[in-house]
């Protein structure tokens, strides 16, 4: 957990307005429960973040947690607060909002709530956040001499791997330091 600044908060609450719209649309959700989401405390992630996109904190002392009131806090990581991660931002919200309503496992019954969420392309953004991340957090380039490919990486790959595409056994190449 990372303290949230200002325009953060704003953003998330204006993104929260957006998921909540899209929510009482897909008429699985009553008006008294999509109020009780405007009242959870937002924030953001560690920066350095990169296996966890959003999170839902439970209150402490709260063992079989079942609805909106008993969650302390979520968490999005502060690098989805920006115009071009939008659509995926309001996938991950609303994914902790089902959570939040009481779904806590990622069992058949979340999936398909989860599923209501009118555009799937959002969902798979997820593995674009999660490829820019990691190219950010990146030392290291594993680099194809055969397509060109280069996949970055946190700790050289000491031709134990190979290019996805060709099979060729990758090269390590340390990176540019970035800003
Ligand atoms: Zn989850
Ligand atoms: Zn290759």
């Amino acid at each position: 957990m990372a303290k949230a600044s200002d325009s953060q908060i704003e953003d998330l609450n204006s993104l929260r307005e957006f998921v909540i719209e899209v929510m009482l649309a897909m008429g699985a959700w009553s008006e008294e429960q999509l109020t009780k989401l405007t009242a959870i405390d937002l924030g953001v992630l560690k920066r350095n973040a990169t296996q966890r996109h959003g999170v839902t904190r439970w209150r402490r002392g709260v063992t079989k947690p079942s609805k909106p009131e008993e969650v302390e806090v979520i968490d999005l990581h502060p690098r989805l607060i920006s115009e071009k991660w939008k659509p995926y931002a309001a996938w991950v919200m609303h994914h902790e909002f089902v959570h939040a309503l009481g779904y806590t496992a990622h069992d058949s019954t979340f999936r398909s709530l989860e599923n209501l969420w009118p555009s799937q392309e959002s969902s798979q953004m997820g593995a674009s956040f999660t490829e820019m991340l990691r190219a950010e957090k990146a030392s290291w380039l594993w680099v194809c001499n055969t397509c060109q490919k280069e996949y970055p990486r946190q700790k050289p790959g000491k031709g134990r791997y190979q290019c996805r595409i060709c099979r060729t056994v990758l090269v390590d190449v340390p990176k540019p330091a970035s800003q």
